[in-house]
């Protein structure tokens, strides 16, 4: 029942890779494609809201010959749940809704669409993804299919991490805060695609599926508040095809965390 069970658990990967035999296994579909990254590597470089008093940290615990002379390496690690590429769990604007460890492997795991709006948004850093940036994907792509993940490409992710074109201020703290400037996920277009296309996840290449300028997070507040996960610092979403990517976002398990680091993949079809 080897075929039943691909297409149950990797529907996309069915259909991206149908120019084979259905009877191929799921070794077989994803060795004619390939795996992107879409996640920045934490470093001391690694990009936090301007109001975040720490970073990400590595200190070093062991790293050399021990006494019974073998290397050895090992680090501790600390950071704030929201920087570089990293999950926006529910809870982060929901009371009550799913935490880190709460988000279903469901929403995290699918086929992707890339909706690109960099011409407009590189020339506005105030952009704000529309209905109509959407619709106009429709057009040239079809329908999104429900249970899709959205990703935006505004074109941002070439500037990371260098903080003054990324956020568009190096100011830090509350003035830094008022200071943001980069585009975002219009509140109506984030209610549309969780009423009309009934979205599993939604993500970016900016620091916050709001833009810069916003005072309420209302995107936040709509997704969130229907347990919808957000993705922000996506990395290299101009490598991904409009359609036919195949998503796997796996954040940190943080018990009651808000979010998390997110480690996000992508798999694309060879033949596109
Ligand atoms: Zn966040």
């Amino acid at each position: 029942m080897k075929p039943i069970f691909i297409a149950f658990v990797f529907p996309g990967l069915i259909i991206a890779g149908c120019k084979q035999s259905k009877n191929n296994t799921l070794e077989e579909v994803l060795s004619g494609g390939r795996w992107i990254d879409l996640t920045y590597s934490l470093s001391d470089s690694t990009l936090y809201w301007p109001n975040n008093p720490t970073g990400f940290r590595l200190d070093t615990q062991s790293n050399g010959i021990t006494p019974a002379g073998f290397y050895y390496s090992s680090n501790s690690f600390s950071a704030p749940e929201h920087g570089g590429t990293h999950l926006d769990a529910p809870v982060h604007f929901a009371e009550g809704k799913q935490s880190a460890d709460k988000v279903l492997l469901e929403n995290l795991i699918g086929n992707a669409v890339v909706i690109d709006v960099s011409e407009k948004a590189l020339k506005n850093r105030d952009y704000l993804v529309s209905i109509k940036d959407v619709q106009d994907w429709e057009v040239k792509n079809d329908s999104i299919l429900q249970g899709s993940i959205v990703l935006l490409h505004t074109g941002y992710g070439q500037y990371y991490p260098d903080v003054k074109k990324y956020f568009g201020t190096t100011e830090k703290g509350t003035a830094g805060i008022a200071q943001l400037h980069f585009p975002g996920i219009d509140p109506a277009t984030a209610e549309w695609l969780v009423t009309k296309r009934k979205i599993k996840a939604l993500g970016l290449d900016t620091p916050s599926i709001d833009y810069g300028q916003s005072k309420d997070f209302k995107t936040h507040q709509t997704l969130l508040g229907k347990n919808i996960p957000a993705f922000e610092n996506v990395a290299n979403l101009d490598k991904l095809p409009a359609k036919g990517a195949y998503v796997v976002a796996l954040p940190m398990k943080i018990k009651n965390g808000s979010g998390g680091p997110l480690r996000i993949v992508a798999w694309v079809n060879n033949a596109k």
